[in-house]
């Protein structure tokens, strides 16, 4: 808990500079692709349409530290949604694993709904499993783990992949620290501004060659007990 308000201290400090950053490039680079669409359009080239594949590239990273350094600007309403399914159709997206990873899911409650900001944990939990099915070199399994104890809904998201050294544990969730040769470091930057956001926490463990554990705790508000069927999640401050 403590290694995650620091994370969250340090990206407020982090945030202040670069979403001003962010903003400030961003801008001249949307209209530069404006411009490039254009000419793209009266005479195509593959070079204009690498550069503008790269400069989506660049967009899209300022798009997501902007994101990630301005929680509180996140204006995605609360809604509810099947927490289940989302991940099943998450898992999709990684179909070309499922041959050297076998994932295990064990839903306590599948039917279970949540109500939070749905785009932005869809994305959170894309960045945990990317992260996990990245961490397995070979083979290897993906373990997702939802559970309910007391007022708590549990996500626990669990790989056998290279693990993470403990000198490098502190840094998880400062944009753009990556240990990847094509990494971008900005997915747990976003999973910790989306857990934030949520009232929730995320707790990680891990051991070098062994595997890595992220867990997520999202408060329970309102548990409407009869078969499970809805759960609410805390609001932050900055939805209401
Ligand atoms: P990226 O994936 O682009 O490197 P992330 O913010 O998603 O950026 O992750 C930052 C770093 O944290 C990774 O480069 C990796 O070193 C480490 N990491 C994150 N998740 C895992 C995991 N499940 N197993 C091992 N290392 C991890
Ligand atoms: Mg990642």
């Amino acid at each position: 808990q403590e290694a995650q308000n620091n994370t969250l201290n340090r990206l407020a400090a982090i945030g202040q500079l670069s979403a001003g950053i962010a903003h400030e490039v961003r801008n001249p680079l949307t209209s530069v692709k404006g411009f490039l669409q254009l000419l793209h359009k009266e005479s195509p080239h593959t070079y204009t349409e690498i550069a503008l594949a790269e400069l989506d590239r660049a967009i899209d990273t300022l798009q997501n530290l902007l994101q990630v350094s301005k929680p509180d600007q996140d204006t995605e309403p609360f809604r509810e949604f099947c927490l289940y399914s989302e991940i099943e159709s998450i898992l999709y997206l990684f179909q070309d694993k499922l041959y050297t990873v076998s994932v295990k899911q064990t839903f306590e409650n599948p039917d279970v709904t949540i109500y939070g900001k749905r785009n932005q944990l869809k994305k959170a939990f894309f960045n945990l499993l990317k992260n996990s099915f990245e961490a397995i070199p070979e083979k290897g399994e993906v373990e997702i783990r939802q559970y309910v104890v007391g007022k708590f809904l549990y996500l626990m998201i669990r790989d056998t992949g290279v693990g993470i050294p403990d000198e490098k544990m502190r840094l998880l969730g400062t944009p753009f620290f990556t240990t990847k040769t094509e990494g971008t470091g900005m997915g747990l930057a976003q999973v910790f501004s989306a857990i934030y956001q949520h009232g929730a926490s995320i707790d990680v463990e891990s051991e070098v060659g062994v595997g890595t554990t992220f867990l997520i705790k999202f408060p329970i508000v309102k548990d409407k007990r009869l078969g499970v069927t809805k759960l609410e999640l805390v609001q932050t401050e900055s939805d209401r």
